[in-house]
């Protein structure tokens, strides 16, 4: 397909050119934490001043966080994979994003019990689930619960990740994965887009479903790695 590979090539090219400034722009940021930290132990500094060092002490780390979104576009060669249980990473997943879904409001479920070998690199995989979720825990605006379950298809395992939050149209569902595409005032739009290339490398796919006001359905398809 002509337009698929138009659009990989388009990524490629996008995520080069993101993670290269991404990379240029880390050092400037790093001097600039240096002397926050500096003039936080100043001896007379006043307490107005202490809140504006922190502040801009939390909006760094908040570029610090886009940049890292940038820079892992680049990485497109999954290298160092290995036989995981994919179970095991979507627990530790779960694990990690518990604190952020209690702040949220949102109930996280599993349904997670047999292991299920497949071959990827942990970090990255990691990742996916990472970003999966935490789009799922955003997408419920008050109260809500996010229900994460596995089962084997024939030689596939599917993870599935179900939130109850806001939905998205035939139309948002058409423009995920592509480069920038958010919703959010403080969104990247990388995040889908890092998931489907992830996925892809390792001849797998993700599906969506979704119902406005209802909420969405992630499903993470890996092949199973051979008995
Ligand atoms: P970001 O989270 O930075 O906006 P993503 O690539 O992770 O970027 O997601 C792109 C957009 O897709 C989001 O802004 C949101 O509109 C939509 N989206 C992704 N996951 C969900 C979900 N579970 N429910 C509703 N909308 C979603
Ligand atoms: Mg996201």
């Amino acid at each position: 397909n002509k337009s698929k590979l138009q659009q990989a090539e388009k990524i490629k090219i996008v995520g080069e050119i993101a993670a290269s400034v991404a990379h240029e722009v880390r050092n400037p940021l790093t001097v600039v934490k240096g002397f926050i930290h500096i003039f936080k132990n100043e001896k007379n500094i006043t307490r107005d001043q202490i809140v504006s060092l922190e502040l801009m002490d939390s909006e760094l780390q908040r570029a610090e966080k886009i940049i890292h979104d940038y820079l892992s576009l680049a990485k497109s060669k999954p290298t160092d994979l290995e036989k995981l249980d994919m179970i095991e990473i979507v627990k530790n997943v779960v694990g990690v994003m518990e604190s952020y879904a209690l702040l949220n409001g949102v109930n996280i479920v599993t349904n997670l019990q047999d292991s299920h070998y497949i071959t990827a690199n942990r970090s990255e995989l990691s990742q996916v689930f990472l970003n999966i979720i935490k789009n799922g825990i955003e997408s419920i605006e008050n109260k809500g619960s996010l229900t994460i379950s596995a089962r084997k298809l024939g030689n596939y395992v599917e993870v599935n990740i179900t939130d109850n939050g806001k939905g998205m149209s035939d139309e948002e569902i058409k423009r995920l994965g592509s480069p920038f595409y958010t919703t959010k005032d403080q969104g990247t739009g990388l995040g889908t887009m890092v998931c489907y290339k992830i996925i892809d490398s390792l001849k797998g796919e993700i599906k969506v479903n979704s119902t406005i006001n209802e909420g969405t359905t992630f499903s993470v398809i890996l092949p199973l790695v051979e008995q």
